[in-house]
């Protein structure tokens, strides 16, 4: 499947929170030159092409459903100056049973149009066979730091992530591979598994693009009704709680994960608090005390959405 992306089968439906760049009619869409392809093998060939010319290789992965989080790594990646590559693709090895796999959406036309906007080079978007053309028996298992936060959750999902992410690596060899800080364990888990297993190549991780409220942009988000989309600041409001407490000296990782509980409870939307952790933000590892480079990380579940997020915490005498 190679699409040279010049025409919508339909008028391509925007979300209007993506709506910070104009997008241009069709007609100058067609002038534009953006490689969509489905295989492993037209990938290899575009970036052989690339890498003849002098290129440098840039891949983002995502799983589509294009926001302005997403396009903060692919602007970043295109003004790194590298050949961009953007992934979409809903790995099925990283949702677990009775998670949102099926209903995840996938708007694919829309999220063609936020690409060719953005100057991305190539759109690597496969179905599954392409990726699992038969039972995957080989996995990527980072240790330990899968084992708390989303991991304990959500077994088997940074099993798939990383399975998922090494095989893209291989696939694109890119020379640097663009992640957000919103999936702060992924960025963690990703950086070591491509230290651990040699990829020759930069992990970068850039910061989370959010709503004006503070809610994380993520593509979960449009699961909200709008009175869950409101209460949905709470995440935020908790994390900017435990910035201020750790501003004014309140280092004990009970009491401030404590005083965010009680933001986020007091929300009538909020059904679950998966967790709220502090952790080394390096090694993943629980702290009682913020007295080093922490990480503060959440899951709540509102409604239908489990929203995640996180900030990094310096330590206060830092
Ligand atoms: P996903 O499509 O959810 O797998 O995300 C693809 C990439 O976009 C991941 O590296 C995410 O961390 C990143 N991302 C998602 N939402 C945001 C956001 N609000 N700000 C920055 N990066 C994001």
């Amino acid at each position: 499947m190679t699409k040279r992306f010049n025409r919508f089968e339909q008028d391509p439906v925007i979300p209007a929170k993506v709506g910070i760049h104009k997008l241009r009619s069709t007609v100058s869409l067609e002038c534009l030159n953006m490689e969509v392809v489905g295989t492993i093998t037209e990938v290899r060939a575009a970036v052989g092409r690339a890498r003849n010319s002098g290129r440098t290789i840039g891949l983002v992965p995502t799983m589509g459903a294009l926001h302005v989080g997403h396009v903060s790594l692919i602007e970043r990646c295109v003004e790194d100056g590298h050949f961009t590559i953007v992934s979409i693709f809903v790995n099925p090895t990283q949702f677990g049973p009775g998670e949102d796999f099926e209903k995840y959406p996938r708007p694919l036309d829309a999220d063609l149009q936020i690409c060719q906007e953005h100057e991305v080079d190539l759109v690597f978007a496969p179905a599954a066979a392409d990726m699992y053309p038969s039972e995957n028996l080989s996995w990527v298992n980072v240790e330990k730091m899968t084992s708390s936060l989303c991991g304990r959750s959500r077994p088997g999902h940074f099993r798939g992530v990383a399975t998922v992410c090494a095989k893209l690596f291989n696939i694109a060899q890119p020379d640097v591979a663009y992640f957000g800080q919103k999936d702060a364990q992924q960025a963690v888990v990703i950086k070591k598994m491509a230290a651990d297993l040699n990829f020759q190549m930069q992990i970068v991780v850039c910061p989370t693009i959010r709503e004006a409220d503070g809610l994380a942009v993520s593509s979960r988000n449009q699961y909200l009704s709008s009175r869950q989309r409101k209460d949905a600041a709470c995440l935020y409001r908790a994390l900017e709680k435990c910035k201020s407490l750790v501003r004014s000296g309140t280092t004990d990782s009970k009491t401030i994960i404590a005083e965010m509980t009680k933001t986020i409870e007091a929300v009538p939307s909020v059904d679950d608090i998966e967790y709220i952790e502090i952790v080394d933000a390096k090694s993943l590892e629980p702290l009682a005390a913020v007295t080093q480079k922490a990480l503060v990380a959440l899951a709540v579940r509102i409604g239908p959405a489990r929203l995640i997020d996180n900030i990094l915490l310096d330590a206060p005498d830092d």
